[in-house]
């Protein structure tokens, strides 16, 4: 599949909207991605995954883990397409843990995914989570990276799209100069 093919995927499921969006840091943006609209259906999601996981055949990785709650679909149909085990991390109190039973073998191969990447702070956390755990993760991935290449986690990391996605303080939000709308999605609330 193509970028094109996959963004069309995105868009038929209003997974990628086109506008004026305040995001849940606050900033204010252009494009707004919802991958849960696209992973609610499991053949779109199996055939996005699947695609992603192609990327990372030669890894060799035997777990694919992900930041809870985004990621953990992603984790799974990845690890499905890998034949590998799908594993997520948790945030408890505050800070990114492996719960529920799950353990790795020392230094057993591990493969980071994501839905999005935005600033690369989960899938940091997610890395180290891991890691504290003995497992030794070889690569990260995500479906769609809005940072436009710009995030580094010092390992190989790719997507299945690449966005340049542009984040504006309110207070200079050319959107909003122009006096259009700002909407926050993902709830009924206007601005
Ligand atoms: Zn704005």
């Amino acid at each position: 599949m193509t970028e094109s093919e996959i963004l069309d995927i995105f868009r038929k499921h209003s997974a990628l909207l086109e506008g004026h969006f305040i995001l849940s840091s606050g900033l204010h943006s252009n494009r707004y991605v919802q991958c849960a609209l696209v992973l609610q259906h499991p053949r779109v999601a199996e055939q996005l995954c699947r695609e992603l996981a192609e990327k990372f055949r030669h890894v060799g990785a035997a777990v694919v883990a992900a930041p809870a709650l985004g990621g953990v679909l992603v984790a799974h149909e990845v690890a499905r397409a890998l034949g590998a085990r799908a594993l997520f991390t948790e945030r408890q109190e505050g800070v990114m843990v492996l719960r529920r039973g799950f353990s790795l073998a020392p230094a057993e191969a591990t493969l980071v995914v994501e839905d999005v990447i935005t600033t690369g702070l989960s899938t940091r956390e997610t890395i180290q989570a891991i890691e504290q755990a003995g497992g030794k993760v070889v690569a990260a991935a995500a479906l769609i990276d809005r940072s436009g290449g710009a995030v580094d986690l010092g390992m190989p990391m790719a997507a299945l799209v690449s966005l340049q996605i542009q984040n504006y303080n309110p207070a200079d939000c050319p959107l909003c100069q122009a006096g259009i709308p700002a909407v926050k999605p993902g709830s009924r609330t206007k601005k």
